[in-house]
């Protein structure tokens, strides 16, 4: 072991780990959009919509985001309803509210370049922060996402690793030459190899040092965290124009546009007070999953003749309810 280092080499075994890894990723590595520029707006994109949708999805929403606002000008400038039609589907709305302001707060006062000043913009934690102030800037500090965890834990056959230990592992781990594609490199190792499940350590750049190889799945000890459920009530008012929808405030919804609902067991009451009516008609169940929760949603309809409205970015939530009640529609 490298003396005063956390990691349980020594420095000859672990420059010949940082110039294996870094040749397997120049053979294997994905090219992806975010990778083939330097561009601290365009990274920032990627990773935000990284930290909730699979490479294969974002690549769609990454497009479709950066046609639409090329550049930090371009987001400040769009009204919020637009910068969230454009997000949609990408879910966890909070993240494009804050990259907005994050827009605004850079064409005000200019972009930080160091990780240090990115970490105060809104929404950057230290996993963002990290990843543009090494790609973008090339200050050599170490991300930490779900891959790293993994990758870090089975080097060091640790099975209860925690974020400080983590950030102190992947720091001394990184390779100062080029911050930014070793923290790629070592985060794509964990997507492309060292997967949670069936890890492939016979093709693995590490496997000549890792000390949890031959029982890579005890590293990391699985975290349990259920996802807490939460009932929902919606209620679908259909008028001659159309179908009522507004704009959320609260919640994991806020700022888009939707049905009414209304939480817990006496959700149907309230909402039937608030729009007058004596009853509903139960439509269904829809069930739907965000990033730390889960809702039930029971869907009510009704006829109300103030309902209608234009076109409105409306939540994938709120697409499957819509969904639902039409095809009740049809069939009845
Ligand atoms: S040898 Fe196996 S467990 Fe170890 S880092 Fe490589 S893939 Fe992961």
């Amino acid at each position: 072991m490298a003396k005063g280092s956390v990691l349980p080499w020594d420095t000859a075994a672990l420059g010949a780990f940082r110039e294996a890894l870094l040749s397997w990723y120049a053979r294997n590595r994905r090219d992806l959009p975010w990778r083939r520029t330097k561009d601290p707006y365009a990274i920032l994109v990627a990773e935000v919509l990284l930290q909730q949708t699979r490479v294969a999805q974002a690549l769609g929403y990454y497009a479709r985001f950066l046609a639409a606002f090329p550049d930090f000008a371009a987001l400040a400038a769009a009204p919020e309803e637009k910068v969230l039609g454009i997000w949609a589907g990408a879910g966890y709305y909070r993240r494009a509210r804050q990259l907005h302001r994050l827009a605004q707060r850079v064409v005000r006062e200019g972009l930080p370049r160091t990780y240090a000043g990115l970490l105060g913009l809104p929404g950057v934690g230290p996993y963002t922060a990290a990843a543009v102030a090494s790609q973008a800037f090339g200050e050599p500090v170490a991300v930490v996402d779900g891959n790293v965890r993994r990758v870090l834990a089975r080097l060091c056959a640790e099975r209860a690793p925690r974020p400080r230990w983590l950030r102190e592992t992947a720091q001394a781990l990184l390779d100062p030459r080029d911050p930014g594609t070793w923290n790629q490199a070592l985060m794509e190792l964990g997507a492309l190899v060292c997967r949670p499940r069936n890890p492939g350590c016979g093709g693995c750049p590490g496997a000549f040092l890792c000390r949890g190889r031959g029982e890579p799945h005890r590293y990391p000890r699985p975290r349990r965290r259920r996802p807490k459920t939460e009932e929902v009530v919606a209620l679908v008012l259909v008028g001659p124009e159309g179908v009522h929808l507004e704009r959320r405030e609260g919640g994991p919804l806020a700022g888009l546009w939707g049905v009414p609902l209304a939480p817990g067991p006496d959700g149907l009451a309230r909402l039937l007070a608030r729009f007058g009516l004596a009853e509903a008609r139960w439509v269904g169940t829809v069930r739907h999953a965000f990033s730390h929760r889960r809702w039930v949603v029971r869907v009510y309809a009704a006829a109300w003749p103030g309902a209608g409205g234009g076109a409105r970015p409306v939540s994938a939530l709120d697409r499957k309810i819509l969904s639902l009640v039409g095809s009740q529609l049809l069939t009845n």
